[in-house]
């Protein structure tokens, strides 16, 4: 078995790689959660960040890490949408090839947005896996650097910055929600909160349909989930049977895991329109509906994680407009 994992300094080294390229964004306290809650709830407003979502972190690591011949290569990656988003842009600043794999259930308008930032997109089978292996071939092929979207060191070190600010905008963070699929994001995010505030709780929010992290916490080992049509989309797909870094890192380092059904998580997205004005995809509101949904409890200040709001807007105006706030009249 490898030890591997990613350190507290790998982090802080991200954060230095990534400065300037990425925005280090809000964080900003919500009076009605808190009240629900009855401990104060503060919101980082990822799903902000360029590109919408938190995975610039990453992918920006990853591709500052690169040497030159490796970015005279390119890159290639499999993604759900937001990574290969991410990758594009970070790798278009550098002047690189981008190649994005990705299955038929990714919504239109993270596809079309991929092809605006200049990325090849190549759309394979149905499932993560199907993109995966087309993946495989053309590393195989053409020679093109793979960065996965969450099994990649500096990937997860990317997405560990976020950590470093929450505890630097909420010291006195209690409790740090975050969303978790691959497990990149809670894996970097748990290694830095954990590392400079070793009291904080970081529990990670699945949806129900097919939480294949969970399901391998449970089963003590990577195991395969079916990939179900959900809200949080970009919190589908598997985390990988050979997986070398998350799955141990998660293990070792998250409190709890909390699963939400897809009524849950549109509450999250309606709570976050209606009541914070914010918008943000089904998986970026996970954090919000295990709240609402009252499914964590906290002794003192909570962090919640919005980390994306590449959602399609029709989608979107569907769920908001939900008889529960009273509809959308014209
Ligand atoms: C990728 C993604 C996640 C999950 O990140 P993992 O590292 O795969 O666990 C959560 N929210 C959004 C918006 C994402 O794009």
């Amino acid at each position: 078995m490898t030890m591997a994992t990613v350190s507290l300094g790998d982090i802080r080294a991200a954060r230095d790689r990534i400065a300037g390229k990425v925005e280090r964004t809000a964080t900003v306290f919500s009076p009605i959660l808190s009240e629900r809650l009855g401990v104060p709830v503060h919101l980082k407003l990822e799903h902000r960040q360029t590109t919408g979502s938190f995975k610039l972190r990453g992918a920006s690591n990853a591709v500052a890490s690169l040497g030159a011949e490796e970015k005279a290569r390119g890159v290639i990656a499999a993604s759900t949408g937001n990574h290969g988003r991410a990758l594009a842009h970070a790798a278009k600043l550098e002047g690189m090839r981008t190649v994005i794999c990705m299955s038929r259930l990714v919504p239109q308008n993270k596809l079309d947005e991929i092809r605006r930032l200049g990325a090849e997109v190549r759309i394979v089978g149905n499932s993560q896996d199907d993109a995966q292996q087309e993946v495989e071939r053309m590393v195989a092929q053409e020679g093109l650097v793979m960065l996965p979207p969450f099994d990649h060191p500096a990937i997860i070190a990317g997405q560990g910055t976020l950590g470093l600010e929450m505890i630097e905008q909420v010291p006195d963070a209690g409790l740090v929600l975050v969303q978790l699929s691959g497990g990149g994001l809670a894996s970097g995010v748990a290694a830095a909160v954990k590392g400079v505030s070793p009291g904080t709780k970081v529990v990670g929010v699945s949806m129900a349909r097919g939480a294949a992290m969970k399901a391998s916490l449970d089963a003590g080992r990577p195991v395969l989930v079916e990939e179900l049509p959900t809200l949080a989309d970009s919190l589908g797909g598997g985390v990988g049977l050979d997986n070398r870094l998350t799955f141990a890192m998660c293990r070792d380092l998250l409190d709890d895991v909390v699963l939400l059904s897809e009524d849950e998580i549109a509450a999250g997205i309606r709570h976050a329109y209606a009541q914070e004005r914010e918008i943000v995809e089904g998986a970026g509101a996970v954090g919000i509906a295990a709240l609402l949904a009252g499914k964590v409890k906290a002794k003192g200040p909570v962090v919640v994680l919005l980390s994306g709001r590449n959602i399609d807007m029709n989608a979107h105006r569907r769920i908001v407009c939900d008889a529960a706030i009273g509809g959308c009249a014209a």
